[in-house]
């Protein structure tokens, strides 16, 4: 719950003036205040800080300036409930959003679905990221749900995602054929894809971690893009914001468990 309600005053300091310099494609100046739905804050040193500690996604200590969310976008996130698509996904609701990958990752996916739609396939996002709460509601339900224990899956980092063919408003969700020309397109991508895998086949299943181990994961690094800065300009205060929206979502849905 945001508590802070402020009026912004925009300033142009160092910490834009980097970023703004790098363009993109079109030569357009790259505004990443917009790109993050950020907003950057001069407060005087000896005045109380008129927004939350943790509204904070960076901090500029020369220039004295913050960059805030105010947004709560987090609770925008779109979210599939239990048998949205025939199955049975727990009583938890699922993450559907694709703001909540990693971006990089997020964009293989936008790239995968517009694939698939030229190939004359619909492909609908059934789940994204995941908390550890909603990973361990999984877990309880069996081996054909995964195989991996909280902490362990790739949704939790914003590295994985769950897709599914829709033809005639039905998921298919046993059409191999369908699923090979599906998984085919992924790993095109660079993708790794779940329906190489046997326990459990997983063809909906598509992940990038760029060569990180389970292990590096859980320790708090997100792999490093295999492109050059300029793709991504605000790839920092991306990911701080996206940690901060994960966080909100692990609070919420630890609280449901424990009710
Ligand atoms: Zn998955």
């Amino acid at each position: 719950m945001r508590l802070f309600k402020i009026s912004f005053i925009i300033v142009f300091g160092c910490l834009t003036a980097s970023v703004s310099a790098q363009v993109n494609g079109l030569f357009q100046a790259y505004d990443c205040r917009e790109h993050i739905e950020t907003f950057f804050e001069q407060v005087p040193l000896d005045e109380p800080l008129p927004f939350s500690l943790d509204s904070i996604i960076s901090y500029d200590f020369e220039q004295n300036l913050f960059a805030v969310d105010t947004t709560d976008g987090w609770k925008n996130w779109r979210l599939v409930q239990n048998y949205s698509f025939g199955k049975d996904r727990g009583s938890m609701p699922m993450i559907a959003d694709l703001t909540a990958l990693h971006p990089y990752f997020r964009d293989k996916i936008s790239q995968l679905i517009k694939i698939c739609k030229t190939k004359g396939i619909e492909l609908t996002v059934v789940e994204t990221y995941r908390t550890h709460a909603k990973q361990h509601e999984y877990k309880t339900m069996g081996k054909k749900y995964t195989s991996s224990g909280a902490g362990r899956s790739k949704h939790q980092y914003g590295l994985a995602v769950d897709v599914v063919p829709i033809i005639d408003s039905a998921a298919v969700w046993d059409n191999i054929a369908l699923w090979r020309k599906v998984g085919a397109a992924g790993e095109k991508l660079g993708l790794r894809w779940g329906g190489r895998w046997r326990k459990p086949f997983d063809p909906g299943h598509f992940e990038w971690t760029g060569g990180l181990s389970s292990t590096h994961l859980s320790l708090g690094v997100l792999p490093p893009i295999p492109l050059s800065n300029e793709h991504y300009p605000c790839l920092e205060e991306d990911i701080r914001l996206l940690r901060k929206y994960w966080t909100e979502w692990e609070v919420s849905q630890s609280s449901l468990t424990l009710k």
